[in-house]
């Protein structure tokens, strides 16, 4: 049977593997019965299984036996805290929480793979290792899974991995070499003055006012710091000061959020950002506190693996349903995965008007797609690991 036949011959069952993914919706750290099931599945195949890495990550193994490489296929496993109102019969059971990026069907993806490339192992060498992490909506599982040692035992080769992408069409894939995806970065700053009479400024030390100052400072950041043809935002998206109208605060908080797609500048937000809240402060005889999260680094695709992918994902969809999708702010913890071996983040085409877009209550996708993923994976395989097949492609 030709490659394309015999992997949707599991058109129902990844579709069935997706529903019963999205009935049971855990958000981060919590995916226990998500990794019960995908654990249960790797075991029914043969492979062989490693559950509690970095608490509720799964690794399975697909091992041929003989030499070759190891390919890394990762799929995120966990869900939002979005009360579902798709209406769907095979909708959340979990109140308040739901499958609205899409992580079952990329879960779905890669038990199916699992499964299509266990019938599939006489044409390729080497291994196949499946990573389920958890918590990619934050505070992000593949940085402790990599640190619990699942890129080593056997050393991984390449890395792949794939988001449903509704902001390109449904029934293309979207590769893009380079650059995808932002690097986050966040911070929280506590300014602390001297409070008083809104009468008397001069007893007092205004943390409110300092406060203003310090968020039109940091928005001197982009315009007179960086790079204008490096694109890079920096957002405060909480202010809080004050009590009465005519006290002066003792204090101001001040939360945000900043982003680019340079990786260097990504490790430099820290003292970027303080630099500027020290100076603001100081001149105003202020304290500050500073804290952040240094987040996820940006989503980078190896060049020579998405042109490989650009090919494999032709032989699925059609080279004129290839595309090179824009760059996005978003961010994604696979990029850790990427930073450490050459790898390639590809984007399964999604747009339909009958559904909304992701972190929407109404999020879906038409299941179809989800076949193309699991062939894209497949062919990846063979083409990454492959030896000299006899049979037809
Ligand atoms: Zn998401
Ligand atoms: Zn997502």
């Amino acid at each position: 049977m030709v490659l394309k036949d015999q992997i949707a011959s599991y058109k129902e069952h990844l579709i069935g593997v997706r529903r019963d993914l999205h009935r049971i919706p855990e958000v981060a750290y919590t995916e226990e019965k998500t990794s019960a099931y995908v654990a249960g599945h790797l075991e029914r195949e043969g492979l062989s299984v490693v559950t509690g890495i970095a608490r509720t990550g799964v690794v399975g193994l697909l091992e041929t036996g003989r030499p070759g490489p190891t390919l890394l296929i990762r799929a995120d496993m966990d869900a939002l805290p979005i009360t579902e109102a798709t209406g769907l019969p095979f909708a959340s059971q979990h109140p308040g929480v739901m499958h609205a990026c899409g992580h079952d069907g990329h879960t779905a993806m890669a038990l199916v793979t699992a499964t299509a490339m266990n019938a599939l192992k006489d044409r390729i060498n080497g291994t196949i290792k499946f990573v389920f992490q958890p918590a990619e909506e934050g505070p992000g599982g593949a940085l402790p899974m990599i640190e619990a040692g699942v890129m080593d035992n056997p050393h991984v080769d390449y890395a792949l991995g794939c988001h449903i992408w509704p902001t390109i069409p449904e029934g293309t894939i979207g590769i893009r070499p380079g650059v995808l995806m932002a690097a986050m970065f966040s911070f929280d700053i506590t300014i602390t003055g001297k409070g008083g009479h809104g009468a008397m400024p001069h007893l007092c030390v205004d943390a409110l006012d300092t406060g203003c100052q310090v968020v039109a400072a940091l928005q001197r950041i982009v315009s007179r710091q960086m790079d204008p043809l490096q694109p890079s935002v920096v957002t405060v998206g909480k202010f809080q000061a004050g009590t009465a109208f005519n006290v002066i605060p003792e204090s101001a908080n001040l939360c945000g959020t900043a982003r680019t797609f340079d990786k260097t500048i990504w490790k430099r937000w820290p003292e970027i950002i303080e630099t500027i809240v020290k100076g603001v402060c100081n001149s105003m005889g202020a304290g500050y506190e500073m804290s952040y999260e240094q987040g996820y680094p940006p989503t980078i695709n190896d060049p020579d693996m998405a042109d490989r992918m650009k090919r494999i994902a032709g032989e699925v969809v059609g080279v004129d349903r290839v595309v090179e999708p824009e760059k996005t702010l978003g961010g994604e913890d696979m990029a850790f995965f990427l930073e450490r071996v050459p790898g390639c983040f590809f984007c399964l085409g999604a747009g339909n008007d009958s559904f909304a877009g992701i972190h929407n209550p109404r999020f879906g996708f038409n299941e179809e797609i989800l076949l193309s993923g699991v062939e894209t994976y497949c062919r990846a395989a063979v083409d990454l690991l492959g030896k000299p097949s006899t049979e037809g492609s």
